[in-house]
């Protein structure tokens, strides 16, 4: 299939037009930052790996009846994908204290939650993604209300799901953000991607970090690390 116009250059990410005006393409690259963009590198085959990975996953999520916008795959690093507005929120779900929630709070890292904590950032790189809450979202206009109860209870689905899916890989999730988008028909979908960039994934038994932490605090090979973690995946 043929990319149409660049729409959205990102970070991470390429979307392209189709001749479709429901479908867009999404392309991986092999850029990683962290920092909000302060620190920035490329590692090759790294949009390869991301777009593996997240695959998967989609796929497994799919079949567990969580709606996401994934049509088909088009190559190593190209996805076909329904078009969304994506809501300018990242969804976060934390297992075990780490980041910027230990940052902010003060609370002790490594720490397993009484239960999983659901947060939400607007997105808007100016303000660096400032945590708001569910007042704030609506106030905003940024989901409405129903739009909101409706991702807080998938994202919690999908907490479990992926919880578990990580542990049959000897991965604890520690926490992870996702994104959702609305279709012309307003559709909430699972979109953008989930992978060692948007998950935090300790080993079960030593606490190595599987993630893009590695990167982000120059503590290992992003490449190896996210290779090990589809290794784990295929050898399932
Ligand atoms: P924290 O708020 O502790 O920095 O991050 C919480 C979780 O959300 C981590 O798993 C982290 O990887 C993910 N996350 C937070 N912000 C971003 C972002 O801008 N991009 C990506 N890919 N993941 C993010």
């Amino acid at each position: 299939m043929e990319l149409g116009k660049l729409l959205y250059d990102g970070k991470a990410k390429q979307i392209y037009e189709t001749e479709n005006e429901n479908e867009i393409i999404m392309h991986y690259k092999d850029d990683a930052t962290a920092g909000n963009g302060v620190k920035h590198d490329q590692f090759a085959g790294k949009g390869i790996l991301n777009h593996t990975i997240s695959g998967i996953i989609f796929d497994m999520l799919e079949e567990a009846g969580i709606k996401t916008h994934l049509i088909k795959k088009l190559s190593d690093t190209d996805d076909l994908v329904k078009k969304v507005e994506i809501f300018p929120l990242e969804v976060i779900v934390r297992n075990i204290t780490t980041g910027s929630f230990c940052r902010r709070t003060g609370c002790q890292e490594g720490l397993v939650l009484e239960e999983p904590i659901f947060e939400i950032s607007y997105k808007n790189d100016e303000y660096g993604d400032p945590l708001i809450n569910e007042d704030h979202a609506v106030a905003m206009s940024l989901c409405t209300r129903e739009e909101y109860a409706k991702i807080k209870a998938s994202t919690l689905k999908i907490n479990e799901l992926l919880k578990e899916f990580f542990l049959s890989l000897n991965l604890k999730l520690v926490d992870f953000k996702i994104e959702f988008g609305k279709t012309a028909d307003g559709e909430i979908l699972l979109a953008d991607e989930i992978s060692p960039d948007s998950c935090r994934l300790w080993d079960v038994n030593t606490n190595k970090k599987y993630d893009k932490d590695v990167f982000r605090q120059d503590i290992g090979d992003l490449i190896e690390t996210y290779k090990a973690v589809l290794a784990r995946m295929e050898n399932k």
